[in-house]
């Protein structure tokens, strides 16, 4: 049995954003090394987001654990397809981008706040241009439509680019989803509406999505994931939840452990960080990420290092996040 050091000193890098994403300019997270009884293990990555409650950033700390002890099940697959994903810009951006992706599959961001389904249309017509019809599209609206506004534009949007693998969540709630899903031929992934253990069996139970896209950290790891993935039934997108290499890993074991894999994942996105902790990054090649562990660069851990504040910061929540889930346990067994 492995453990993770609990007294050990915390490795906690802060990376500068290539972009703004999700409001952040800054990744911060935790590196956890397994120990086993004849040395080091592994390396997991704990980066729950810094608004999340000890309750929500317990799964992303068990995900860490899992990776950190090297308790993986055994690959299927050796390599991992991947798409590249296009924001919300200008459809001559949108066609260079689809084009520098080097991936076979696009995800196509829509619904963007202060733009028109006009901009929409003519960013899936220049990456339909660029990928070839051979090409798959599917289009992230962030649940940014209401159910009439999302019928009407997934018909526009479809015919924009010559036929979409699906639509991922095209409205905010799993209600929502279920309609537009009965209304519309394009399939639906719910996105959004799993962020929660709990989550994708509502989404199953409610006929909401026809994929559902899962991440490691959020729903628990691995192993977790798996589980749920049998459970619900549905075709799996594994997204990331912008990780450096060592968190990707996580979420590419998932992806090559998982009986069928019919899409692309989500897990091209260590680009979208300006430095990475390993000596190899998990990047894409010819639209796949390779099955293997990353190694992590000590020499790029000093130089990505968090102020002492920031580590400190980082110490108190994982020390809470510990509490709470030993606080669980003892709760279980009373
Ligand atoms: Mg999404």
């Amino acid at each position: 049995m492995s453990s993770v050091g609990g007294d050990d000193p915390i490795t906690v890098w802060s990376i500068p954003m290539r972009t703004r994403f999700r409001g952040l300019t800054v990744r911060e997270g935790v590196l956890l090394r397994g120990r086993g009884p004849s040395g080091a293990v592994g390396w997991g990555e704990w980066s729950p987001f810094l608004e999340y409650d000890a309750a929500v950033a317990a799964p992303w700390l068990r995900c860490a654990e899992e990776a950190a002890a090297g308790d993986w099940p055994d690959p299927v697959r050796d390599r991992v397809p991947v798409n590249v994903t296009v924001p919300a810009v200008d459809a001559e951006r949108a066609h260079a981008i689809a084009l520098d992706g080097g991936c076979r599959t696009a995800k196509v961001k829509v619904a963007e706040p202060g733009q028109t389904l006009a901009d929409d249309q003519a960013r899936l017509e220049a990456v339909r241009d660029a990928l070839g019809p051979a090409g798959r599209i599917r289009v992230d609206a962030n649940g940014g439509w209401d159910v009439d506004t999302a019928v009407a534009a997934i018909r526009v949007l479809d015919r924009a680019a010559a036929g979409l693998e699906y639509v991922e969540q095209p409205c905010a709630s799993v209600e929502e989803l279920a309609r537009v899903r009965r209304t519309v031929d394009v399939p639906i992934a719910a996105d959004e509406s799993i962020r929660r253990a709990a989550d994708p069996y509502r989404v199953r139970d409610l006929e909401a999505a026809d994929v559902a896209v899962l991440k490691v950290q959020p729903l628990g790891g691995v192993r977790a994931c798996l589980r749920i993935a049998e459970d619900i039934g549905l075709p799996v997108v594994v997204s990331s939840a912008l990780e450096t290499s060592v968190g990707i890993a996580a979420g590419v074991a998932l992806a090559a452990a998982l009986p069928e894999l019919p899409y692309a994942c989500g897990l091209a996105t260590v680009q979208l960080l300006t430095a990475d902790v390993v000596t190899e990054p998990l990047l894409p090649v010819d639209g796949a990420l390779p099955v293997r562990v990353p190694v992590v660069d000590e020499s790029a851990l000093d130089r990505l290092a968090a102020t002492p504040d920031r580590v400190a910061h980082w110490a108190a929540r994982l020390a809470e996040v510990r509490a709470a889930g030993a606080r669980l346990r003892q709760d279980d067994r009373s």
